[in-house]
C-alpha cells in the first residue's frame, strides 16, 4: 500500500515537473528560440564589400494595448505578456540604438477617459522599458488620436505631450534624417491642424532639399533653410501612401489571397492619393515605413520610392507578428523581418502536453488498478 502511494507521488511530481516545464517554455524560453534566428541585415556596397552602419532600429506597429472598454481581461493579460516578453528578448539579442513604433499603440485612445489613458501609460511603460542608451520614438495612430474627420485634438495634444512628439518634425540619428508624421494631420484635410502641418512640412521639405544641395547658402531660398545631414529622408508614418489595394504587396508576410484585392478607401485604409503624391514630391524619401494594415507589404511608388508597411506586434492581429530591423548609413541602408513565435505552436504545444500527461495518468491508473486486482489474498 505504501509503495502505491509512493509511485502515484512520483508519477504527479513528474507529471507538474512536464507541465512547468512546457509553461516555462512557452512562456519564456520560446521568444529566445525564435528570435536567436533574427540578425542585423548587411549593408552592401556597389563594390560587393560590407558597410559598417551608422544607426541601427527596431520598427514595430500596431501594438493595440487593450483598454478598459473592450476585449477580456485575460485577453489583455496574455496579450501584454506577448508582447513585453517579445520586446524585452528583441532588447537583449539584438540591442538596437533606436526603437519607433509606427501608430495605433492603444485601441482605445479616442475614447479612454482621463484615468483609462494613465492607467495604459503606465502599462505601455512598463511592457516597453528600455535602458538609457535604446531611444523610444512614438507615433500616434487612428486608434490613438481618431481618424482625420473624428478626431479629438485634445486627444493628440494628449499623445503629444506623453510620447514628446509632435505633428510633423526631423529627428536625425547617426546622420540618417527621419521624418516623423501624424498621419491623421497630413495634408488635404481642413481641419485648422492640418493647415499648420502642411505649412509646417513645406518648411521642412525645403530645408531637406536646401541640405542635399552643394552651396545652397548661395541659393536665396535656402539662406533661412535648417540644416541636416545632407541625406534623402526616411518617411516614418501610420497610414500606408496611397495603394489601391493589397494586390501589389511583395514581402514574407503579406495579406492572404481572399483579402488581397479589396480595395482601399482614401484616408481611412491609406493617405489620400493627393497627399501621397504630395510627400513623394516634396520629400523624394529613400524609404517609406508605415503601419495600420497589420500584415507586411513591400511597394515601389513611381518606380523610385520604396515602402514597407510593417506588421502588427500584436497576436491578437496575427498568428505570427513580426517586426523590422533596419541597418542604416546616411547613403544606405538594409532591412530584414524578423518573426515572433507563431500562436498555433503554442496552442499546440500547450494540448499536447496536457492530452499526454491525462492518458498516461488514465493508463496508470487502469494498469495499477489491474495489479491490485491480482495480487488481492483470498477472503
Ligand atoms: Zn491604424
Amino acid at each position: 500500500m505504501a509503495g502505491l502511494r509512493r509511485a502515484r507521488g512520483t508519477f504527479a511530481l513528474w507529471a507538474l515537473l512536464t507541465l512547468a516545464s512546457v509553461f516555462f517554455f512557452c512562456e519564456y524560453f520560446i521568444y529566445y528560440c525564435v528570435m536567436l534566428q533574427c540578425s542585423w541585415p548587411q549593408i552592401g556596397r556597389l563594390d560587393g564589400t560590407l558597410e559598417a552602419p551608422t544607426l541601427r532600429a527596431f520598427f514595430l506597429a500596431d501594438t493595440h494595448l487593450l483598454g478598459a472598454l473592450r476585449g477580456h481581461w485575460f485577453d489583455r493579460l496574455r496579450r501584454e505578456w506577448q508582447m513585453e516578453r517579445a520586446f524585452q528578448t528583441a532588447l537583449w539579442l539584438l540591442k538596437p540604438h533606436i526603437v519607433f513604433i509606427l501608430g495605433d499603440i492603444f485601441d482605445e485612445g479616442t475614447w479612454s477617459s482621463e484615468k483609462d489613458w494613465e492607467d495604459d501609460v503606465r502599462r505601455f511603460s512598463k511592457m516597453f522599458r528600455r535602458t538609457t542608451d535604446t531611444e523610444l520614438i512614438v507615433l500616434p495612430g487612428n486608434h490613438d488620436v481618431g481618424f482625420q474627420n473624428e478626431a479629438d485634438w485634445a486627444k493628440l495634444w494628449r499623445f503629444e505631450k506623453v510620447f514628446n512628439v509632435t505633428s510633423a518634425t526631423v529627428v536625425t540619428k547617426g546622420g540618417v534624417n527621419f521624418l516623423l508624421l501624424n498621419s491623421m494631420a497630413v495634408l488635404g484635410g481642413s481641419c485648422s491642424v492640418c493647415r499648420s502641418v502642411e505649412d509646417e512640412l513645406f518648411l521642412l521639405s525645403r530645408d531637406l532639399n536646401c541640405s542635399l544641395q552643394v552651396g545652397a547658402s548661395q541659393d536665396r531660398l535656402c539662406r533661412d533653410a535648417r540644416k541636416f545631414p545632407s541625406s534623402p529622408p526616411i518617411i516614418l508614418q501610420h497610414y500606408p501612401l496611397y495603394r489601391a489595394s493589397n494586390a501589389i504587396c511583395s514581402g514574407l508576410d503579406v495579406a492572404p489571397e481572399e483579402v488581397r484585392h479589396q480595395r482601399f478607401e482614401e484616408q481611412y485604409d491609406t493617405l489620400s492619393q493627393e497627399a501621397s503624391e504630395k510627400l513623394l514630391w516634396w520629400f523624394r524619401p529613400r524609404l517609406v515605413l508605415s503601419g495600420h494594415i497589420h500584415r507586411s507589404c513591400a511597394v515601389l511608388h513611381e518606380n523610385k520610392y520604396p515602402e514597407v508597411s510593417v506588421s502588427s506586434f500584436n497576436w491578437r492581429n496575427g498568428n505570427r507578428p513580426s517586426f523590422l530591423l533596419g541597418s542604416f548609413s546616411p547613403d544606405r541602408l538594409a532591412l530584414s523581418t524578423c518573426f515572433l513565435p507563431e500562436e498555433t505552436t503554442v496552442v499546440v504545444l500547450y494540448c499536447g502536453s496536457g492530452a499526454a500527461v491525462a492518458l498516461l495518468a488514465l493508463l496508470r491508473s487502469y494498469l495499477l488498478k489491474g495489479t491490485s486486482l491480482v495480487h488481492r489474498p483470498p477472503v
